[in-house]
Order: C-alpha cells, then sequence, then structure tokens
C-alpha cells in the first residue's frame, strides 16, 4: 500500500512525528524538488536546498521552528535544484554546507553534470542549458564533505551518511534514526514510484546503490522529487 502525503508549506505540517527517536518531525517544502527540514529535539538539519530562489521560502520555514536553529545543511548530490539555495540559508542563518566529497568540486563550479540519459530524460537534457539561465546557480562552496558512514549526531539527529552513488558520484542518502532514509534522486516518485531511471552518471551503480538500500531496509523513504513516500515493501519491489 503506498502512501502519500501532501503537506501545505504555509501550515508547516510534518510528514511524520516520532516521539522516541532523536527525529521529532519531518517537515517538507516543496520547490519543485524537495527540501526537508529534519527537526531534532534540540536542533534542526536541512536535507536540499531547492530550486535557486526559494531561500526566504525556506528560512520562513526554519523561523517558525524557532528557537531550534539550523545546524546542518546537508545536500544529497550536486544538481542544482538541490543545492541552489544553499549559500542564501548559509548566509542568512549560518548553517555549514555539507555534500560528499565526490561531489563537492562540482558544487563548488555552479555546475550540474547529467552525462546519462534515458527516456524523458532526453528531453530534460535539451532543456537543461534554459533552465540553468532561468535559474541563475551560485557556485557554492562545502564547508565540509562526507564519506560513507559519517555520523551527524553532532548536529542533533542520529544520522548516518550513506554514499549511494549512480544519479552523481557522490549522491549520498542519509539514514535517520535506522529507519528512515532521504535518497535525494537515487529513487523517483513522479509519474511513477521506482529507482531513478533519466538522469545518471551510471546506471550500474544506480543498481547497486538500490541493491545497498534494500540491505538498509528503511521503513520510510523520502525521495528528492515528489510527494510520495517510499514504503520498505515497495523499496523491496525496485527491479
Ligand atoms: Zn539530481
Ligand atoms: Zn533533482
Amino acid at each position: 500500500m503506498r502512501s502519500v502525503v501532501l503537506i501545505t508549506c504555509s501550515l508547516m505540517a510534518p510528514v511524520m512525528q516520532s516521539s522516541s527517536q532523536s527525529l521529532v518531525a519531518v517537515h517538507r517544502i516543496n520547490t519543485g524538488s524537495n527540501v526537508f527540514i529534519l527537526e531534532g529535539r534540540e536542533k534542526l538539519v536541512l536535507v536540499d536546498a531547492g530550486y535557486p530562489g526559494n531561500g526566504r521560502k525556506i528560512c520562513r520555514q526554519i523561523e517558525k521552528l524557532a528557537p531550534k536553529k539550523l545546524s546542518l545543511i546537508f545536500v544529497t548530490h550536486a544538481h542544482f535544484d538541490h543545492y541552489g539555495c544553499a549559500d542564501y540559508i548559509r548566509k542568512a542563518t549560518g548553517a555549514p554546507v555539507g555534500i560528499h566529497e565526490l561531489d563537492a568540486p562540482t558544487m563548488a563550479a555552479g555546475k550540474t553534470p547529467i552525462p546519462l540519459v534515458k527516456s524523458w530524460g532526453r528531453a530534460g537534457k535539451l532543456l537543461f542549458p534554459l533552465g540553468m539561465k532561468v535559474w541563475k546557480t551560485e557556485p557554492t562552496s562545502a564547508d565540509m564533505t562526507f564519506i560513507e558512514g559519517d555520523r551527524l549526531d553532532a548536529y542533533g539527529i542520529s544520522a548516518q551518511v550513506i554514499h549511494t552513488p549512480g544519479h552523481t558520484d557522490g549522491a549520498a542518502s542519509l539514514l535517520v534514526d535506522d529507519s528512515v532514509l532521504f535518497a535525494g534522486d537515487l529513487v523517483v516518485s513522479v509519474l511513477h514510484i521506482g529507482k531513478q531511471c533519466y538522469f545518471a552518471t551510471s546506471w550500474e551503480a544506480i543498481d547497486s546503490s538500490i541493491s545497498k538500500l534494500k540491505q538498509l531496509a528503511p521503513h520510510r523513504t523520502f525521495p528528492g522529487h515528489g510527494a510520495a513516500e517510499i514504503s520498505r515493501e515497495e523499496l523491496m519491489e525496485f527491479k
């Protein structure tokens, strides 16, 4: 059974709430791509920073959770629709920007590589140069880089960085409280629920990363786009 949760940003209704884990609530902000505020007991962690131009919108939502402060901006991968407002939010909140070490140089250059495309990803690639002009992307240096297994406990959330390459070389997921996964664009839930099948640097690596996620078997997986979350049962059926 697929659970679909629609969130009204202005109401800031949490996608999920927890009483026993480090994660108190997850708040989704839709910028075209998903931005998640992970609300810990004392601090906030941001997963992804949205399309360029959404900085004020995201910061307003962060401010609603005061006095809790943002401790980290975790970017799942170096595509402009995920790090677009990272620099704006960093300047507004003082929180550092972190990304997997393999994607840091791309983000610092303000680039968005999509070497391999399939299906409607081909159209996306054709429109891409236009998109980069519309959504002006700031080169964004990382304050810190992560590798497989790094933990984010110091930022107020019991979470582990999982290197899940394929969509980009340095794509990384975040496993929180051993049960909730933020997978960026490794998975899709727009048009259909499944593995990334439109944009990649390696289709083989995507398959390996999906196998890795199945081993972790999170209860819930949140994708980089779309309101639908992915259940453990659905993830296990990914081909
Ligand atoms: Zn992407
Ligand atoms: Zn994306």
